[in-house]
Formats: structure tokens, sequence, C-alpha cells
């Protein structure tokens, strides 16, 4: 009995806005309109910074004019749905009894938002999943239309209406993210994921400028830099650590890999940023550290990050931008890079310290 109930709750919640205009029918498109108070500017509460998530896609939110150009693409009711707030009616979407493998994408701008593996059947006539593609990639809004206070969702990168998430899911999230068939796309294992479906093709760079903490925590303030991290590079010591380079004996530099987009950030500007943030003319010294595992250093992954970091390196000695003091920055092919233990990762952040690396950006 208490499931039955669970069940009709489920699908009132759902139906309201439906009743609210009438008898629902799936050749009648529903106008009732929930969500964000229209014409509110969603850009002007989101960050243009780049934003990447873990799941490796850059969810920078697109600018309304971005937007805009997509939207003009989509049939009537997937722009009435995405555009408008709109609700489909319950029972007729594409995608309810869809049973195949694959992603469910946001139909404006490619994202993806919802797993097969995710889905399951909640009898309410919405397809439905007990959770997100990556949580980052679907935003929650409070919803106080209808008289009720619902969390709509939408499309983290383009501000697509989604649906409904409701506590009433299975275990364990207990979360039921209620869809709109026509605000997503499905791909198919298989199938090519289109090019706004796809996570981030991402370059890596290597730096040692002294201690890694300030310069790991500047690098990952990089607009267009995913993720840096605290390490030990060119030594010849497997599984190394921090007291074991401190030692002296072992040939590692502190060193931060730097995993960027390079369509949002070159590698000449973290060049750039990195000849800011440590002085490279100082030899196995970087301001109150002394010691070969605080040289300055460039390790390279490939022919061309090795010739553009020295031509940088050059240039820069050319520029007297250093006046007569010579730049002594190492630039070599990477060796092994073993990541620093967990307490190095972020330590100005956590430990709340100053640094006198500069800030770059
Ligand atoms: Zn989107």
């Amino acid at each position: 009995m208490a499931s039955r109930w669970i069940l009709v709750r489920r699908v009132l919640v759902m139906i309201v806005p439906v009743l609210f205009i009438g008898e629902a029918s799936c050749h009648r498109a529903a106008s009732q309109e929930s969500g964000r108070k229209k014409g509110a500017p969603v850009e002007s509460a989101r960050s243009r910074q780049p934003r990447y998530s873990k799941a490796g896609y850059d969810i920078t939110p697109l600018s309304p004019e971005q937007v805009k150009a997509l939207a003009a693409k989509l049939d009537p009711e997937a722009y009435r749905v995405t555009q408008k707030s709109g609700t489909e009616p319950p029972f007729c979407g594409t995608l309810l009894d869809n049973h195949k493998e694959g992603v469910y994408t946001c139909v404006v701008c490619g994202l993806p938002l919802f797993s097969s593996r995710n889905k399951f059947n909640s009898g309410t006539g919405w397809p439905s999943f007990d959770r997100e593609f990556d949580p980052a990639h679907v935003a929650r809004h409070s919803d106080t239309t209808l008289g009720t206070t619902r969390t709509e969702i939408t499309c983290a990168r383009c501000g697509a209406h989604q649906g409904h998430v409701f506590d009433d899911g299975p275990k364990p999230t207990g979360e039921r993210h209620c869809l709109n068939s026509a605000s997503l796309k499905f791909v198919e294992n298989g199938q090519p994921l289109p090019a706004d479906s796809q996570p981030v093709k991402t370059e890596t760079a290597y730096f040692a400028g002294g201690c890694f903490w300030g310069v790991q925590h500047y690098f990952t303030r990089g607009p267009g830099v995913l993720e840096a991290t605290s390490g030990y590079a060119q030594g010849h010591v497997d599984h190394v650590t921090y007291k074991q380079v401190c030692g002296g004996e072992t040939g590692h530099a502190e060193t931060v890999k730097v995993v960027f987009d390079p369509k949002r950030i070159t590698y000449r500007r973290l060049l750039e940023a990195f000849f800011t943030m440590h002085d490279p003319t100082q030899t196995n010294r970087q301001g109150p550290d002394w010691g070969e595992q605080y040289r300055s250093g460039i390790w390279t992954t490939g022919d061309e990050q090795k010739r553009e970091a020295e031509a940088f390196v050059r240039e820069q000695e050319a520029s007297k931008r250093f006046g007569t003091r010579k730049i002594v920055t190492q630039v070599e092919p990477l060796g092994k890079f073993w990541p620093a233990e967990e307490y190095h990762q972020e330590y100005l952040a956590k430990n709340g310290a100053v640094c006198h690396v500069k800030d770059p950006w």
C-alpha cells in the first residue's frame, strides 16, 4: 500500500503542471511553464571563467548569444521545454521506454547529463534517473511556481531547462531526476559522440619553480587549467617521498604537473605565468628555499613543447628582462613524475599559508 501511495504521489507531483492547463495530450503540447523567473539573467549569476568537471568536460557557461544561436536550431517542442521551462505530457516522451545503453546529452549544447546506467522506471511517465552523469553538469534552482517549492534542474553549460529533481528516488542516492525527453538527445554506445559531447582534449606541462606549494596554487587558478598537482620529477628513485627529496640525494625537483585545455590557454601563456611566478635566474634556490630540489626547470612532454620552451627562454634572455642576470632554467624532456603526498596538494589553501610566489594572472 505504501509503495502504491509513493507512486501516486510521484505522479501527482509531476502531473500538476499538466493538469493546470487541462487535459494532457501527446498531440497538444503542455504550455504551463515552470522554473526560473522568466527574464532572469542566468548569466549574471554565473562566472564566465573557464570551468571543468571532474569527468573532464568544459562546463564554462555559454553566453546568451551562444545559447540563442543553438536554441534557434531546435524543433518547437525542444525549444518550448528547454528555453521556456515547459513540461511535456507524461507517457509521451520518446525516451521514456528507451532501454539502450548510452548517454543522454543536452539537446541544446550536447553536454552529457545522464547515463543509461542510472535510468530507472519510476512509473511517473517521464524518463527518470537516480543521479547525474557528473553532478557539475546539472545545475539546481529553487522553483516556487505552482505555489509549491520544487527543485528545477538545468544544463550547467547552457542553462536549458531539463525537469526537476525529487527526493523519492531509489537507494543509494534517494533522488529521482525527472526529465523531459524533449530536452535530451540520446547517443547510443558505439555511436560517435558529437564534438560538443566529448571531454576536453587536454595537454600536460611540468614546471619546477622552487617550493611547489605556491606554484601549484597559482597554476590551479589559471583560466583554462583543469588541474595542477604537486610532485617530484627528474630524479632516480621510484615512489619517492618528501622526506627523501628533502635529503637532497634523489635528484628530484619539486615539480607541478599542469593539465590544461589548449583551446583556452596556450603553453606559451603557461610559460609566461611560470616566469612571473618564480625567479629563473636563481640556481638551486627560490626565496628562502635552498637545494637542488628547488631548481628552476621546464620538463617537456614532446618536441613541440621543447622547441617552444627553449625559444621562450632565449627570448626572455634577449629581452634583458632580468638585466645582466643569466637565466638558469633547465629545459629537459620529462623523466618520471611522482605525485607528492596528499597533504602537499593545495597546501596554501588548506593551511591559509602565504608564499613568495607572485600571482601571474
Ligand atoms: Zn546544455
